[in-house]
């Protein structure tokens, strides 16, 4: 045999072990309520294999919105959008939370409320960009770095939970934005500086004004 034909048969195992692989993702998906799948889980063989499926499967998917549970998009309505309270919503919902009080939304977790227009919401709203990058990448949160320290966010660690700025919308860990409204007595995006919609606040606290990104450190699995 060739090297040519050693190599294309490394390729064709490859593949097949690819496909394989696949098929099973699929077919667990589709039958993960199956009692095929629920009796796997109860056994003590069967119980890592289909929690480790699940977790590739549910990495396949992406991050999903709390409440009508459909899988954010990186554009248009269904991307997520972060509100002043750090939870994460899409904007389809938003817009339905904004008509049903009148222009007012109600953070259906926390119960805080916000106040926009009725007719177009969600201006009033920052895009979560850490999120939208995770939608649209293949790169899991678990690898995401605080793009200041380049330390890697958790959500044990209180100085490395991902906070994020509620005015525009970009992330960065506690001990950064601590560390930077201590300099400054100011709260100022460590990403965009305040350009993209970000407002400088003179304040006590700075812990209001840059909430934690609930929906990255929910999504953060240690
Ligand atoms: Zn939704
Ligand atoms: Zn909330
Ligand atoms: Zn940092
Ligand atoms: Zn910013």
């Amino acid at each position: 045999m060739t090297t040519i034909q050693v190599g294309l048969y490394f390729l064709l195992g490859a593949y097949i072990l690819f496909s394989i692989f696949f098929c099973t993702l699929v077919l667990f998906s589709t039958f993960a309520d199956s009692v095929f799948i629920r009796y796997l889980s109860s056994t003590h063989l069967g119980k890592p294999v289909v929690y480790h499926l699940q977790q590739v499967v549910e990495w396949l998917e992406g991050p999903k919105c709390g409440i009508c549970l459909a899988q954010y998009w990186s554009t248009g309505d269904m991307a997520p959008r972060v509100m002043n309270c750090g939870h994460t919503y899409c904007g389809s919902c938003i817009e339905i939370f904004a008509e049903q009080k009148d222009g007012m939304v109600i953070c259906p977790f926390c119960t805080r409320t916000h106040f926009c227009n009725t007719i177009h919401p969600l201006p009033f709203f920052s895009e979560n960009h850490l999120l939208i990058i995770l939608c649209s990448s293949l790169i899991t949160v678990n690898l995401w770095k605080c793009q200041t320290c380049r330390k890697k966010y958790s959500s044990q660690d209180v100085s490395r939970t991902p906070r994020v700025y509620s005015t525009c919308g970009h992330t960065s860990c506690e001990a950064c934005v601590e560390s930077d409204f201590t300099q400054k007595k100011r709260v100022v995006c460590l990403t965009c500086e305040g350009r993209s919609g970000g407002i400088t606040v003179v304040a006590e606290n700075w812990k209001p004004h840059v909430p934690i990104n609930y929906a990255i450190r929910d999504l953060l699995k240690e």
